[in-house]
């Protein structure tokens, strides 16, 4: 059995055993708290305590959209706003610039992309039922 042991102000000390449950550390980017399963680390021969950062599994997701999803995005934006123009959806595809605030697509930010390609999306399959 391993313990920590923690040295109280009022000159006391505290031993807590160390379980494979009440480990913590933080995620490096959002701060949220992740379980730690020492054991895991302790038996992969590489990670050790103080250097091994950890990352949860939402901002892994994320990082992945981040750096892979959204290129692709916007180069399918482009691509179906070309189609919408030329199958006379101008007027709507203006409308949708108004709506996020842009001139044209270059002034789309990146954590946009998403939500303009669906609205987009939605005009391109109202072609297809009309
Ligand atoms: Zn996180």
């Amino acid at each position: 059995m391993f313990y920590i042991k923690s040295k109280l102000l009022g000159g006391g000390t505290v031993k807590t055993e160390i379980t494979d449950e009440n480990v913590f550390t933080r995620c490096q980017k959002c701060e949220c708290e992740l379980p730690v399963d020492l054991v895991e680390i302790l038996s992969d021969g590489e990670s050790d305590l103080f250097s091994t950062s950890f990352i949860c599994s939402r901002c892994t997701t994320k990082k992945v959209t981040d750096e892979v999803i959204v290129p692709i995005i916007y180069d399918g934006i482009v691509w179906l706003e070309n189609i919408l123009v030329r199958s006379g959806y101008g007027e709507e595809i203006q409308y949708l610039y108004d709506s996020f605030h842009i001139n044209s697509l270059e002034d789309l930010r990146p954590e946009e992309y998403n939500e303009f390609g669906n609205a987009l999306a939605k005009m391109a399959i109202g072609i297809d039922e009309g």
